[in-house]
């Protein structure tokens, strides 16, 4: 890919005086609206990558910036040690709009699955009367939660690992998409587990999506045993898989909800823990916080953002456009195209290596046609524009895909 002397400046700063912790394609982005980014040179890029389903409503949604700069002017933040104008009305949006009693709200995704881990350690302390220190959150393999100590203690990928321990103890692995295994291991140590921390689809791992019923298997197997189920909706959420949370495709409402990403539209980190009040109000005052978490401008972005996917059918288009674009994929003939796969707009296609040719040629290959995406684990592609892509702006960049993948063989 050639990359302009003005981008090479960009890229240039950031792998002088940052740290090395990402691998960027080399596109410079300076704008971005609705379902397009442009970069430095005015280029225009389809985004398929969505700042990982952050962007669900678009880049710079005219609703949510007004929200962010009406508030801004106003007031910013307070933190926690006072009440504020703006958050009691959030936290009954939250209410209504998801149907628990009450959230605790964060920053990150990260921090949410912390507060969750969290909340399920002690509710199973105080409610299901675990011996002190001994209770044991199950996670499963191929999992994505985060970057901290305790998150990537769950992880089972060597790169978000390895060189970090000592790791937090307490963490059982499974399998993923295996009911057995989480019979097996409540059965042998049901008693001292408190929760069953799921991805309702892995979206890291490369939109890995489990059989139908496994999800709504896994539930069940948490009742039966008095175990919290946490479904980890930080990516699947807010509208993403055809549903508002993907967890509904199951009928399944979870114990505990972590969201994050899109519930801001990608305007500020603004993540949330939902639950109810036999859950949630085992933490007391000071037994947790967070100086931003549920601040004032985070408010009024988060609820503007879960307004727009009401008003503009995010939910539905995403289910409508996600069986257009597997249908359309569906069609290529392709020595790279192993598989595809997905619920409503979170996709991915398999490559299969061919020429020498791998994921990152493709990435590489669209990007120069106009269509930014990222490989994820070296041969998988995700494909999740924002949800407010068009039917015909979706087939434009369909064409931009399949063009791409003809240009290799
Ligand atoms: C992105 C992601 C997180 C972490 O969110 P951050 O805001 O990057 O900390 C957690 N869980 C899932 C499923 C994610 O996709």
């Amino acid at each position: 890919m050639t990359v302009s002397q003005k981008s090479q400046q960009f890229i240039d700063l950031e792998d002088k005086y940052g740290a090395h912790n990402y691998h960027p394609l080399p596109v410079v982005l300076s704008k971005g609206k609705g379902a397009f980014v442009w970069d430095v040179d005015g280029k225009k890029y389809f985004d398929f990558l969505s700042a990982y389903s952050a962007v669900n409503q678009g880049h710079c949604h005219p609703k949510i910036v007004k929200a962010l700069s009406d508030q801004a002017e106003t007031l910013c933040l307070t933190s926690r040690a006072f009440y504020n104008d703006c958050l009691g009305p959030y936290e009954e949006y939250i209410h209504n709009f998801f149907g628990y009693d009450k959230v605790l709200p964060m920053n990150s995704g990260a921090e949410a699955v912390e507060t969750a881990l969290k909340l399920a350690r002690k509710w199973g302390y105080l409610k299901k009367g675990i011996p002190e220190n001994e209770a044991l959150i199950v996670a499963c393999e191929g999992n994505f939660h985060g970057r901290t100590i305790t998150i990537v203690s769950l992880s089972t990928d060597p790169d978000a690992k390895k060189d970090y321990g000592p790791y937090t103890p307490g963490i059982e692995i499974i399998p993923y998409n295996d009911v057995a295994a989480v019979e097996k291991i409540f059965n042998e140590k049901g008693d001292k587990i408190a929760a069953l921390l799921v991805e309702p689809i892995q979206g890291e791992a490369g939109v890995f999506v489990p059989d139908d019923g496994y999800l709504k298997a896994c539930y069940h197997l948490c009742k039966q045993n008095d175990i919290l189920f946490v479904a980890d909706e930080v990516q699947t959420g807010i509208a993403r898989t055809g549903k508002m949370l993907c967890s509904e495709h199951e009928g399944v409402r979870p114990d505990i909800v972590i969201l994050g990403k899109a519930i801001s539209g990608g305007v500020l980190p603004v993540s949330a823990v939902l639950a109810d009040d036999e859950i949630m109000l085992t933490i007391k005052p000071g037994e947790h916080g967070s100086t931003f978490g549920g601040f004032p401008l985070a408010c009024k972005v988060a609820t503007a953002a879960l307004e727009v996917i009401k008003e503009e059918n995010l939910v539905e288009k995403a289910e409508y456009l996600g069986k257009i674009f597997r249908e359309e994929m569906a069609k290529i003939e392709s020595p790279f195209i192993k598989q595809i796969r997905g619920k409503g707009l979170l996709n991915a296609i398999v490559i299969e290596p061919h020429n020498g040719k791998e994921a990152w040629d493709v990435c590489v290959k669209m990007a120069e046609n106009g269509l930014l995406a990222k490989p994820t684990h070296q041969h998988i592609i995700r494909f999740a524009p924002p949800l407010v892509i068009t039917e015909e702006q979706l087939r434009e960049a369909i064409e931009i895909i399949k063009e791409s993948i003809k240009m290799l063989e």
